[in-house]
This record gives structure tokens, C-alpha cells and sequence, in this order.
């Protein structure tokens, strides 16, 4: 029997020091990388340095704190890039201290980039950080298949974003923190998926990178009872109806 493939949803490959190392322990554990990017000149960097690699999808992005000060040629070029990207991420809203200034700004953004029909043929990966009622709203709306990364908001938004279709991605940081255990209890196993958000979330006392997700996934087999193998398959299957549900959107 083979061990099904998993995705890492949301790592920040160029941010490592050696992201070909990375990818390379990525692959041998078993787990393709989605790298995404910050903005669109990033995006067609990284595509250029990393694109053509087996194992790795390079995500078109803009961050809502770079839409915080972007101009519309940005704008333009993430939405002139959009046919060529096979997934979308990050962006979203940040209405945190370090966003609430800049909020304008990022909805016309996040809304210009929500409205091309395009985005909803592809995964999304999702920053909501102090904006999460909104974020939801917002994609509930646009009917896209997308993935609320590191979800730290109140835990009464959840059955909205689940009722939207939303998925939401668990990390290393997160199965290891009491903060988030309120949230890994009330998420429904069929919609969890897996990211890093590496190198900036921590595995114990260093960055995390993707092969961690195989101990991020025991974690997880225990809060479900289930055995690890099990638990890989049940991800594996998440990733799957995601990869379907974007190439189906509804009408
Ligand atoms: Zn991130």
C-alpha cells in the first residue's frame, strides 16, 4: 500500500535559507509544498527561481499588508498573472494593529481580487488575522474554495466559515499550543488540511518546515482517535475534495 501524498497549504519557501534543502526533505517525507507569495512581483520571482520543480505549486499572492500600500498597477498585474496560477495565496485582510490602518485599502484589494471568476477554480489560502467575521463574509459571498490559514478568531465565526464550505489548515505551532485547542475540538476532521507557515511558525525551539506536518498529523490522529495512518488518509481526502470542489465551483 502506498502513503497517500500531502500538501503543505501555506509555506513561505523563499523565506528559508535554503529553500531547495527544504523542498528536498519535503519530497523525501512525502509532502508537496504550496509556496506562497506576498505580492505578484514575488510570485513571478520565485516562479523563475523554483517554478518547474516536482513537488511544488508557487501560489500567486498579496498579502493584505502589501495591499495595504499597493498601487493599482499591482493590482493589475496579480490579476493579469491569475490564468498561469494554479493557486492563489496569500491574501486576505489584516485588521490587527498592524493592518486596522491600511483596512480600505486591503477590502479594495481583497474584493477586486474575490470578484474575478477566476479564483474560484483554484485553492485559496487565507490570512483573516483581527478580520475574521469579515474575511468570512467576504468569501462566503464569492463562493471560492478557500482555506482559513492559522484561524485565530473567535471561535463562534467557525460554524459560519464551515457552513460557507470553508477548510481551515492546522500547524505545528498550533497542535503544540492550548490557545488553539478550542478550535482543533470543534473542527470537523473532514475539514482539515495541513500548512507550516514556515519558516515563521515554530516547531518546539526552531522554524517549522514541512516534513513536520508528519508529527503535526499524530497530533491530530490522537484528538480523533484514530491511528496516524488513518489520519493521513483522512487529510489526503480533504485535499482531494478541495482539488475537486475548485475545479467544480458552483454555478
Ligand atoms: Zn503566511
Amino acid at each position: 500500500m502506498t502513503v497517500p501524498v500531502l500538501t503543505d497549504t501555506h509555506c513561505h519557501i523563499d523565506a528559508y535559507d535554503n529553500p531547495v534543502a527544504v523542498l528536498e526533505d519535503a519530497h523525501r517525507a512525502g509532502i508537496h509544498v504550496i509556496a506562497v507569495t506576498e505580492d505578484p512581483g514575488k510570485y513571478r520571482l520565485l516562479r523563475t527561481r523554483l517554478g518547474r520543480r516536482d513537488g511544488l505549486d508557487v501560489a500567486l499572492g498579496f498579502h493584505p499588508l502589501r495591499a495595504g500600500n499597493a498601487s493599482p498597477h499591482d493590482l493589475a498585474r496579480f490579476l493579469r498573472l491569475l490564468p498561469q496560477a494554479t493557486w492563489i495565496g496569500e491574501i486576505g485582510l489584516d485588521f490587527s494593529r498592524a493592518g486596522v490602518k491600511t483596512r480600505k485599502q486591503q477590502l479594495r484589494v481583497f474584493e477586486s481580487i474575490l470578484a474575478d471568476p477566476q479564483v474560484r477554480t483554484r485553492p485559496v489560502t487565507v490570512h483573516s488575522r483581527g478580520a475574521e467575521r469579515e474575511t468570512i463574509a467576504q468569501l462566503a459571498q464569492a463562493q471560492v474554495s478557500a482555506i482559513l490559514h492559522w484561524y485565530t478568531g473567535p471561535l463562534a465565526a467557525v460554524d459560519d466559515a464551515l457552513a460557507a464550505g470553508l477548510w481551515f489548515s492546522i500547524n505545528p505551532a498550533m497542535v503544540r499550543s492550548t490557545k488553539a485547542g478550542p478550535l482543533l475540538r470543534r473542527l470537523p476532521p473532514e475539514r482539515v488540511l495541513l500548512e507550516t507557515d514556515g519558516p515563521f511558525a515554530r516547531s518546539g525551539s526552531r522554524s517549522a518546515v514541512p516534513s513536520d506536518l508528519i508529527g503535526t498529523l499524530d497530533h491530530l490522529a490522537r484528538l480523533w482517535d484514530i491511528s496516524p495512518g488513518e489520519a493521513r488518509k483522512a487529510v489526503a481526502q480533504n485535499e482531494q475534495r478541495l482539488r475537486y470542489h475548485s475545479e467544480h465551483p458552483p454555478a
